[in-house]
């Protein structure tokens, strides 16, 4: 009797530590890396299985990539590309509120963070190492204001007041999906987890009793990490010069464009963000690596709920000043 009592204790402790774990998955989508990180226990009212969390992470990434993406012709994103020069386009509500968004921290930034920054935008090719020159630039900078981008929210479109006006949210839909990415799981029932894309991460709870640990890449070294910092609770985004770029005349043409020039922006090589807004960190790591450390970190420190760690041209790094009194 006794023995068996023994048993039942010991297979009672197996299958309870069997369901109580922390899973992971990584996946190629946007472009870029993603990965999922979380706790499922028993105690939580989770009827389904980490395999199917893992697919509703990933169907939603996935399902906001064919949305968004500039690359997909049927995309949501190259409709309105195509027509909201020429007359209003009626969208779906999820992108009518991030386009919303959008134009919020374009205002807010002015203008330093603008979606119409793609008709030059557009114009770049990192992987064939292609720019436009001065006068296509020049050309392109005249579609370039956030202000010609028209929102109805009665009737929920978009129009463009001028014709070859071009938009992109390669800024902030990363952001966007990670934050509906941790929305699903913990609708779900999840208590701890992770969701990250690129640069962009998103925290849930911590890691049971401790902080997450998240890494600011070195910005010139591939391997090396720069900073870790223990979080809980917040998303973290950063910006950088290093994830698509080439090297031409000893100039550095990246991703990340200041509308103002249509030319990469130069002041700083890396910019990250801590908020609580997976959307927000995001478009903000954007925006404040094009104002610089000047000018960025005078306009986090005016913004209640955000800090920056910016990594300037001499590879200094500098802190907001929540984060120093830590
Ligand atoms: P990543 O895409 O590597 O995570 P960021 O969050 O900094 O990096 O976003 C860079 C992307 O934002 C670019 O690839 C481009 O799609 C878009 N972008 C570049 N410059 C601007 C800008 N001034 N305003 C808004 N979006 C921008
Ligand atoms: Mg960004």
């Amino acid at each position: 009797m006794f023995k068996r009592m023994k048993l039942a204790a010991v297979l009672f402790f197996f299958t309870h530590t069997v369901s109580a774990e922390w899973f992971s998955h990584s996946f190629e989508v946007m472009g870029t890396q993603a990965h999922v990180e979380f706790w499922l226990d028993d105690s939580v009212e989770v009827k389904s299985t980490a395999k199917q969390m893992i697919l509703l992470v990933q169907d939603e990434m996935h399902r906001i990539d064919h949305a968004m993406s500039p690359y997909k012709k049927t995309s949501e994103l190259s409709l309105v590309n195509n027509k909201a020069g020429t007359e209003s386009v009626v969208i779906t509500s999820e992108l009518f509120e991030l386009l919303t968004e959008s134009q919020k921290i374009a205002e807010l930034s002015e203008g330093a963070f603008d979606i119409t920054y793609a008709s030059v935008g557009y114009q770049y090719d990192y992987r064939k190492k292609q720019k436009p020159d001065q006068a296509s630039i020049e050309s392109a900078l005249k579609a370039i204001d956030y202000r010609t981008v028209i929102l109805e929210r009665k009737n929920s479109t978009v129009r463009f007041s001028h014709p070859d006006v071009k938009i992109d949210l390669g800024g902030i839909a990363k952001g966007y999906a990670v934050k509906q990415c941790l929305e699903l799981l913990k609708v779900a029932g999840i208590k701890h987890a992770l969701v990250s894309a690129g640069g962009d991460t998103g925290l849930l709870g911590d890691r049971r009793g401790r902080p997450w640990y998240v890494g600011i890449k070195h910005p010139r070294a591939e391997e090396k990490t720069a900073v870790k910092l223990p979080l809980s609770n917040e998303s973290i985004s950063t910006s950088g010069d290093y994830e698509r770029y080439f090297i031409e005349d000893g100039v550095r043409y990246h991703h990340i464009i200041n509308p103002k020039t249509g030319d990469s922006a130069r002041k700083v090589v890396s910019v990250s963000i801590i908020g609580k807004d997976p959307t927000y960190v995001d478009a903000l790591s954007t925006t404040v690596f094009v104002k610089g450390l000047q000018e960025g970190m005078a306009f986090i420190e005016k913004l209640p709920g955000y800090e920056a760690i910016i990594i300037d041209n001499q590879q200094t790094l500098h802190v907001s000043k929540g984060l120093q009194q830590q």
